[in-house]
């Protein structure tokens, strides 16, 4: 960020009275533009025992399978984002439960909060989007895990199967970290209760 919204002037940060962390402050009309995390939201579409996946036609990880998910629009809510990404990207109808939160991601180094729900294809009737290459239903066994975007999907996937295969389904939340070399670590930090 380098010059004011307000009114066109250069930008200069510094930590604001008051305020503890570095901000970009207008010197001609004294506004300041605050920076925060970005929403990611998606679903984890599924029908039967199998899962939808898109394969990404843009970058990054351009050519890799993901879950479908984007940044959420102003005026909408998590859930919805999720749902209209789903048909953005996979062209796909879904229905999703009262209890469809399921991973919920802090990544504080890239300043991203991820958040997935659960969903079921309400039909067949599936296309990629605009953002894909191709969108498939896969079982646990057919699933390209060498191939898949990110790590958070990842995550959210093998979980999914574990789940699956017990009919229980907690709402989890992690923090991600991104070290050097690209190490990417997930630690679990809390875990609703699993149904009985
Ligand atoms: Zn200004």
């Amino acid at each position: 960020m380098k010059y004011c919204h307000q009114c066109a002037a250069l930008l200069e940060l510094r930590v604001p009275e008051g305020d503890d962390k570095p901000r970009h402050c207008c010197k001609s009309c004294g506004s300041i533009f605050y920076q925060n995390p970005k929403n990611v939201v998606g679903t984890l579409p599924a029908y039967g025992e199998q899962v939808l996946l898109c394969k990404r036609a843009i970058q990054p990880r351009i050519g890799k399978w993901t879950l479908p998910a984007g940044y959420m629009e102003n005026g909408e809510s998590s859930l919805n984002g999720a749902i209209r990404e789903t048909k953005e990207e996979a062209g796909a109808n879904v229905i999703v439960a009262a209890d469809s939160l399921y991973t919920l991601f802090n990544l504080p180094t890239i300043n991203q909060v991820y958040m997935f729900f659960r969903a079921e294809l309400a039909d067949l009737d599936f296309a990629p989007g605009e953002e894909s290459e191709e969108v498939a239903l896969f079982h646990q066994h057919e699933i390209p895990w060498d191939n898949i975007a990110f790590p958070v999907v990842k995550s959210t996937l093998e979980l999914y199967f574990l789940d699956f295969a017990a009919q229980s389904f907690p709402v989890r939340m992690f923090d991600v970290h991104h070290g050097e070399k690209r190490t990417i670590t997930t630690r679990l930090i809390s875990h609703s209760n699993p149904k009985a």
